[in-house]
């Protein structure tokens, strides 16, 4: 595995040539997660779990090359919280478009778009850029973790997961409660304000339709709090877990969609 942004160009040039290689693109955005969780999370998640598939996706013949990050992306649902950014879809989608133009005109013509944050203007944005690459170029294009369908989303990041729930309430875990605590106390634990934990009453009550469906925003679904779920019910442990689980979840997603390399 590396990362593009670390390799001077003719390995670039080699990667391309070598017919194996398979770009990631984590991709993330700049939202709050809770008193307690940093803003960038979704794109340290996407990041770990891009780092997490490679060796899996390296054992079948793919030589895993890490882009260089998208954190920023559309955050409308929390933009009331300080320090949340939002750009418009617009901008979004063109990013990608342009990056995954550049990559295929040098010959990196497999592109897997690893989304973490589940907004649903920002998974259209990068769908819509997939559809644009595939039709314009001779571009291999896939989404994975959050996208718009349920099941490939379900493969990437919640089969194998639930079961490992300490949760008094699996079903009403969210954005920022126990996956994402627990994913960030092993991961990136120095980033977590962890004397704050304690005092985070669970937050179990609030409309679960209106979260899913985007159909109220952040603030007032969480009254202020911003996260949903329980974040004292994360820890490391189940983070390490989560982290093994879904790296190899999406790496096979991605071998199930294209196979191996041709030799
Ligand atoms: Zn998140």
């Amino acid at each position: 595995m590396q990362h593009l942004a670390k390799v001077p160009f003719p390995e670039a040039e080699r990667l391309a040539r070598s017919g194996r290689a398979l770009v990631i693109l984590p991709v993330g955005v700049v939202e709050e997660h809770g008193a307690h969780l940093p803003l960038g999370l979704d794109s340290f998640a996407a990041e770990v779990y891009a780092e997490a598939a490679a060796p899996r996706l390296e054992e079948r013949g793919y030589e895993v090359v890490i882009a260089p990050t998208i954190s920023y992306g559309v955050a409308r649902a929390a933009i009331d919280f300080p320090g949340t950014l939002s750009l418009e879809p617009e901008t979004l989608r063109a990013l990608v478009v342009e990056i995954g133009r550049s990559l295929v005109r040098h010959g990196l013509q497999r592109l897997v778009i690893l989304n973490g944050h589940r907004d649903l203007a920002h998974i259209k944005s990068l769908e819509e850029a997939r559809q644009t690459l595939i039709e314009q170029k001779t571009a291999q294009v896939l989404c994975v973790g959050f996208t718009s369908d349920p099941d490939l989303t379900a493969a990437c990041y919640r089969e194998g997961v639930p079961q490992l729930s300490r949760s008094a309430q699996p079903d009403r875990e969210g954005h920022g409660g126990e996956w994402e605590t627990s994913l960030a106390l092993h991961a990136f634990p120095d980033l977590v304000k962890q004397d704050v934990v304690p005092g985070l009453e669970p937050n179990f009550d609030y409309d679960v339709e209106a979260f899913r469906g985007e159909t109220k925003d952040y603030w007032s679904l969480s009254n202020g709090s911003g996260y949903f779920g329980s974040p004292q019910s994360g820890n490391a442990e189940t983070g390490k877990k989560i982290l093994a689980i879904r790296g190899r979840n999406i790496a096979g997603v991605i071998l199930k969609a294209w196979g191996e390399p041709k030799k």
